[in-house]
């Protein structure tokens, strides 16, 4: 059943009148799940409007105080977990249980952040002159843009949300057009929680009015974006325009560098669980791997094998292995880069879209590997889509070498059972995230989360590094001493 959602703006829900709509589909049987309003620029001022006159309330609010609040988000998103995991598989199409999982990582990062109202620390510094007393406060923004990706559709709005309310900032947010209803209904938790009018504004519509709106607004002084590099470096651009904080979370090119001394049956399911989890479409997926000589081709039979045992099919059904890709627009674009693969490399698994039955209802593909040389298309750009280019290397050195040379650095893992070797990969991964004999998905929310080189522009989101995406630091310098004191001059290191 469709149901009809409206924008949320000072606190209330409107639907203009007239206003053009669209609509969410879920990605496995092309059922309505939601209709939107398309957001105008109108909207997006209305909505800046709100969020900069609720700022200067919201900032006096005392952050233990905030904090109370996004425990009481925390508590009514855990009642309404079932649902809502639902409404994530029904809208995006990840399997069941990641649909709980996505819901969860929501509860555990609100949490994490109520607490935080009650640390938000500065530091205290020793002065350099005698009687004078010299700190550091956070302090917030003021009205941030929050735009998110339909990948993790209630986790990535949640890491944003909740960190830019505890610190005390007002937020207008866009969510993804294709997750639309998780997006909403991740607002009516906020709203629940006693979130106060103008706090937190959601503007439904396409990133090049309703995103790019936000971005250019000079009201707005912060923006934190997740989603493809591309339309990343166009917020960036735009937005330093206004000279405002942009945090951009972009692509991924994520390898597992599986070594001749792995736990070859552990590194078997951090593979299949790294390349084809949710579809292979979240930003960490593993989408290559990178593996020695010696248990190239055993490995490839291994994971050949078991993908036989491997069920691509209705999401809600929890012995499911993995659902559909999320939309039209991405089996398009994910079956583009299984031909571009079919001419350069080796197909070894898969490589065809499901037909027949209950698959000709959605936009189900098969788990697809491709055996490659390094260089090629499909072994350097970003598919984001169930493939896996293997690239086989003769030494430790050489899958480093093949590691990093391409333009992303989100995550990365190596499989391996040399201490020595573990330790050197940490060290010349050239990634945000490095996991030792794990695979590169499972980041949990009290670490910080992002990556290097076109993965981003050097923030970090999750964890305390959250909190500096949405602060400022106010230096203070008291001086008690009742006279004029002048640093560098009367300073008695100067004599
Ligand atoms: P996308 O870039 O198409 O869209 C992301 C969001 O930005 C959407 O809400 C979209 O409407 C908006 N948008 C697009 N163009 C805009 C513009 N010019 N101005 C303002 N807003 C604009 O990405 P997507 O297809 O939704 O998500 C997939 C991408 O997200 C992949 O590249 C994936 O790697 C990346 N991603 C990265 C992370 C991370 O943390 N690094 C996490 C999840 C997804």
């Amino acid at each position: 059943m469709e149901q009809e959602y409206g924008l949320f703006i000072d606190g209330k829900w409107t639907a203009p009148p007239g206003a053009n709509r669209f609509r969410t589909i879920n990605p496995a049987t092309r059922e309505p799940v939601g209709s939107f309003v398309a957001g105008t620029t109108g909207d997006v001022d209305r909505a800046i409007g709100a969020a900069a006159k609720a700022f200067p309330a919201w900032k006096e609010t005392p952050a233990p105080k905030r904090g109370e609040i996004l425990l009481e988000a925390a508590r009514v998103m855990k009642q309404r977990k079932a649902e809502l995991g639902r409404l994530v598989t029904r809208e995006m199409g990840k399997v069941i249980g990641e649909g709980l999982g996505d819901v969860q990582e929501s509860i555990d990062f609100i949490e994490y952040m109520s607490g935080e109202g009650r640390r938000l620390f500065g530091e205290t510094v020793p002065s350099e002159l005698r009687s004078k007393f010299c700190l550091t406060v956070l302090q917030p923004k003021g009205v941030v843009a929050c735009i998110t990706p339909w990948n993790f559709p209630t986790a990535i709005p949640n890491w944003k949300i909740a960190a830019a309310l505890i610190t005390g900032n007002t937020v207008v947010f866009k969510p993804a057009s294709n997750t639309a209803a998780c997006g909403a209904e991740v607002v009516k938790v906020y709203e629940a929680a006693g979130v106060p009018p103008g706090v937190l504004n959601l503007v439904t519509g396409s990133g090049a009015v309703v995103g790019n709106a936000m971005v250019v607004d000079p009201r707005v002084r912060a923006v934190s974006f997740t989603g493809g590099t591309d339309a990343g470096r166009d917020v960036y651009v735009r937005g330093a325009q206004g000279l405002k904080m942009v945090h951009l979370e972009l692509g991924g090119k994520n390898p597992v560098l599986l070594m001749e001394d792995a736990d070859l049956p552990l590194a078997l399911e951090g593979v299949l669980f790294g390349a084809f989890g949710t579809s292979g479409q979240r930003c960490t997926a593993t989408s290559r791997l990178i593996v020695h000589e010696k248990v190239h081709e055993s490995f490839l039979k291994m994971l050949t094998d078991r993908l036989d045992r491997f069920s691509v099919g209705d999401p809600l059904d929890p012995k499911t292995g993995m659902g559909p890709v999320a939309s039209a627009d991405q089996e398009k674009k994910i079956l583009g880069y299984i031909e571009i693969g079919r001419k350069e490399a080796t197909l070894r698994y898969g490589g065809a879209k499901l037909t027949g039955g209950a698959y000709d209802q959605g936009f189900f593909l098969q788990p697809t590997i491709f055996e490659t040389k390094h260089g090629t298309r499909i072994s350097k750009e970003e598919i984001f889509g169930p493939v896996l280019s293997v690239i086989r290397v003769g030494s430790y050195e050489e899958a480093v070498r093949v590691a990093n040379d391409v333009e992303y650095g989100l995550s990365s893992s190596i499989y391996t059972k040399d201490v020595n070797r573990a330790f050197r990969a940490i060290r010349e991964l050239e990634a945000g995230i490095t996991y030792v004999n794990a695979p590169t998905i499972g980041a949990e929310v009290q670490l910080p989360f992002g990556g290097v080189k076109n993965t981003g522009n050097g923030g970090r989101e999750a964890g305390s590094a959250a909190i500096g995406e949405f602060t400022e630091i106010k230096t203070v310098f008291v001086d008690f001493s009742a006279k004029l004191q002048k640093a560098q001059i009367d300073s008695e290191s100067a004599a």
